[in-house]
This record gives structure tokens, C-alpha cells and sequence, in this order.
């Protein structure tokens, strides 16, 4: 039988109700002949509560620990929902990443899926089993520990088993009805698009937009998974929700397609280092060692032999990079005068494939700021993107003005 994959994150499990809601769209599914395998979240707000219990005990956890805590919200929703499909009479079992098992590398809370074997659960389905629910979000490292994949990563589980066994599609069910030009919490003019590119898509996750984890969607291209993302609040056909595709299925594109936002950015600044080969080395080396993920770096020009050095990371890791960049100094590898954090940044991004073959973009993006009267902090451009760092505090107009300025309600 053909097989389908179904994910549902945390909303879409939030409740019973909610489970049953889902587990009947499953039920359709099945009854057009599909074996299925779902794939589910934590109920909404679970994995954060998680979190927070770790933090509170520790704030420099043990990550296998904290991979050990965080992944079980996954384990509830998957028994869950394979209780409701069989008081459904809809044969189902579950499955926690290791009994799959979902192998993955051992970096722990960012670990990557390596493989699945399918014998287990095909083997099942042989038997007359109509759905595998798996848990989501978890595998099993080479060492035997349980691993986490990064937050979001329900997504990245999905479409991997829907490449690992074939399947027909991958559907990601959310709390809203696609991808939309912009995220439709922030401007009411975001519009649902009924197609995306794989590579705009993978440019929006990783700029912000968390409506499907950057990995899934990398996966999904690799392996040229069929993806649709869709809302699990509505009744829906077969043409719903919003396809993401190679750039080839798309018959008509605008230059712009989508306005991404990442709300916890942070600017830092090395006050005059000495301008000399291997600074950047002795800088960012430290500061990779330390975990820090650094985005944008603008080097400044040098005068009487010294510089700036200014570079972005995730809010979360400030003090991380400043304990890195403070012990290179006193190991003597870097000399500066100061150290600037400043954490009350947000980066905007517009990101669109017609940006390969037309110039102009940029221009209009900064003068659309400049009218609105925000300051552009620092720049960063590649092939099909553009990204600036403003003030927090103007992040929700600049996501609208730009969305005004590059006419994203209208269809191409
Ligand atoms: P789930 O729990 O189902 O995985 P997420 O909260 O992870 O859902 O992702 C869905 C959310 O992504 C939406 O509620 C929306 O606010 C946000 N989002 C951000 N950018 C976009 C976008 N461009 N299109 C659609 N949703 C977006
Ligand atoms: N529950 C996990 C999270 O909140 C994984 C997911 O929902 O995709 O990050
Ligand atoms: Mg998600």
C-alpha cells in the first residue's frame, strides 16, 4: 500500500479534543487506502515548560540530560494518539525514536539524523497495522543516549521517514493554513502561497520563519520529497495548504517572495583590534570552539593599524561569546579596548529567487527603511536574500513596510 506521512505539532495535539480531531483526519486517510505514519509534537507549550525545568536546575546543563528531559514530551502525544486511532478501531502502535530506532549523530539538542531502518514498522504494517505513530523531535545516538534535534524538529523527523520509506507525500499539519509571504501573526496582509521553492523555503527557515524546521527542508530537497504544509483546523482537500517544490513546478514568482524575521539576534562589537593577518582567525576561532553561532561580521576600515570587528549571534549565546573573546585576551591571542553587546536587535530578511536576475532589491529595501525612519545596523546579502539588522523595537514595521514596498498581497 501506498504510504503517507502526517505530521502534527504541538497545537494540533494540544488537548484530547484536539488529538481526536487529528487522529480523524488520519482515519480519512487510511480509509483512501494509506498506511500512514504520523508523526507528532509535544503538546503545545510542553517542550518550553521542559526546558525551563532544566534551565532552572542548571544553566549550563548536561546536554545528554536535558535531551533526556525535553524529548519526552513526544512519548505522551505518541501513545496518545495511537489510543485514540484504536478507540477509532484504526489498527495503530507507537513508537519512541530508539525503538525505531531513528539513529542520529551524538550532539546532543542539535543532533542530525543518520538513519532509519524501515524493517521494523514495515514488518508491522505487513501484519495488518494501518499506522505507526512516532514520536517526533528524538533518536538514539551511537552511544545509546537519547538525542534531540534542534526545536522544531518534528518536522525534520517527518520528512525524514517520508524519504526513508517512500512515501507518497509529507504532510506537516500546523496552526495555520500554509506558508504564508510573511508570518500572518505579524502583518494581517501576509498572503498564503500556493507553491514555494525549495530554496526560498530553506532561505525563510533559516531566517526566522519556524513554520518548518531549516533541516526538514533541506531533507525534503535532497531527497525531493513531495512537501504541503496545511492546517489541521480545517477540512481539506487535496489541493490545501501550501506545496514546496523544486523552482521548476512554479509557473509565476514576484522578485520578493517572502519577509522573514528572527526576533533574538544580538550585535557585538570588538572595540579596536589590531588590523593584522590572522585576527579574524583568532577571533572567530575561539568563538566556534565556544558553540556561538555567528551570522553577519563586518570588519571596519583600519586606521593607524587598529579596527573594529562587529558580528551577530542568537541573543541566548552573549554571554557564552563574551566569556570566549575575554579568555582569548588573556591568553594574549587578541587585544581589544572594549566589548559591545548590544541585545536589542531583531534581523529582517527578504528572500526571493527573482533576486538572481534583477538588481535593485537592496535599494529599495533600505530606502523603504530609511522612509520609516529605521536605522540599518548591518547589512549581509547572498544570491537570493537580503538581511539587516535594525532595533528590535521597529521589527514588526519594517516586516510590514517591506511587505507594502514589495507588493507581497499581490500575486505576480
Ligand atoms: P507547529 O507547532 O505546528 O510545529 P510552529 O509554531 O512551529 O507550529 O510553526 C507555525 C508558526 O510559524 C505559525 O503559527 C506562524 O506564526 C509561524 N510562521 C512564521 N513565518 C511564517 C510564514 N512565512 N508562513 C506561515 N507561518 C509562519
Ligand atoms: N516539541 C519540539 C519543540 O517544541 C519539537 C517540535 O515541536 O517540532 O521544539
Ligand atoms: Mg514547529
Amino acid at each position: 500500500m501506498p504510504i503517507l506521512v502526517m505530521k502534527f505539532g504541538g497545537t494540533s495535539v494540544a488537548n484530547i479534543d484536539r488529538i481526536r480531531r487529528a487522529a480523524k483526519r488520519v482515519g480519512v486517510e487510511v480509509a483512501k487506502g494509506y498506511d500512514v505514519i504520523v508523526i507528532v509534537s509535544a503538546m503545545a507549550g510542553r517542550t518550553n515548560e521542559l526546558v525551563g525545568w532544566v534551565d532552572e536546575i542548571s544553566a549550563l546543563h548536561d546536554a545528554r540530560e536535558y535531551d533526556a528531559v525535553v524529548s519526552s514530551g513526544e512519548n505522551v502525544t505518541a501513545g496518545l494518539m495511537a489510543l485514540t486511532l484504536q478507540e477509532m478501531d484504526v489498527p495503530a502502535r507507537s513508537w519512541q525514536g530508539w525503538q525505531v530506532p531513528v539513529r542520529t549523530t551524538s550532539i546532543h539538542s542539535a543532533a542530525r539524523i543518520e538513519e532509519i531502518p524501515t524493517d521494523n514498522i514495515n514488518a508491522k504494517f505487513a501484519e495488518g497495522m494501518r499506522v505507526a505513530v512516532v514520536a517526533g523531535f528524538q533518536g538514539i545516538s551511537p552511544e545509546g543516549r537519547i538525542t534531540t534535534l534542534g526545536r522544531g524538529g518534528s518536522d525534520t523527523t517527518a520528512v525524514a521517514f517520508a524519504a526513508a520509506f517512500g512515501a507518497e507525500r509529507c504532510d506537516i499539519y500546523t496552526d495555520v493554513d500554509g506558508v504564508y509571504t510573511t508570518d500572518p501573526r505579524i502583518s494581517d496582509k501576509a498572503r498564503k502561497l500556493d507553491r514555494i521553492a525549495f530554496e526560498e523555503m530553506l532561505e525563510l527557515a533559516s531566517l526566522g520563519a519556524k513554520v518548518l524546521q531549516t533541516r526538514s527542508v533541506e531533507l525534503a530537497m535532497r531527497y525531493n520529497v513531495k512537501l504541503r504544509v496545511l492546517s489541521s483546523f480545517e477540512e481539506q482537500s487535496d489541493e490545501a495548504g501550501t506545496l514546496v517544490c523544486a523552482e521548476e513546478e512554479i509557473m509565476e514568482s514576484n522578485v520578493v517572495n517572502g519577509i522573514a524575521y528572527s526576533r533574538d539576534e544580538a550585535k557585538m562589537t570588538l572595540v579596536s583590534v589590531a588590523d593584522r593577518p590572522g585576527i579574524a582567525a583568532a577571533i572567530f576561532g575561539p568563538l566556534s570552539d565556544a558553540g556561538v553561532n555567528v551570522d553577519m561580521i563586518i570588519q571596519n576600515i583600519a586606521e593607524e593599524g587598529r579596527t573594529d570587528m562587529t558580528f551577530s549571534c542568537p541573543v541566548g549565546q552573549v554571554a557564552r561569546a563574551e566569556k570566549a573573546l575575554q579568555d582569548a585576551k588573556t591568553r594574549g591571542e587578541i587585544n581589544f579596548h572594549d566589548l559591545i553587546a548590544d541585545t536589542n536587535v531583531a534581523k529582517i530578511s527578504a528572500v526571493g529567487i527573482g533576486m538572481r536576475s534583477q538588481s535593485g532589491v537592496a535599494a529599495k529595501m533600505f530606502k523603504t527603511l530609511s522612509d520609516e525612519g529605521i536605522n540599518i545596523k548591518v547589512i549581509a546579502t547572498s544570491e537570493i536574500k537580503i538581511s539587516v539588522l535594525i532595533d528590535r523595537k521597529y521589527m514588526e514595521l519594517a516586516v510590514q513596510a517591506l511587505h507594502d514596498a514589495f507588493e507581497l498581497d499581490k500575486v505576480a
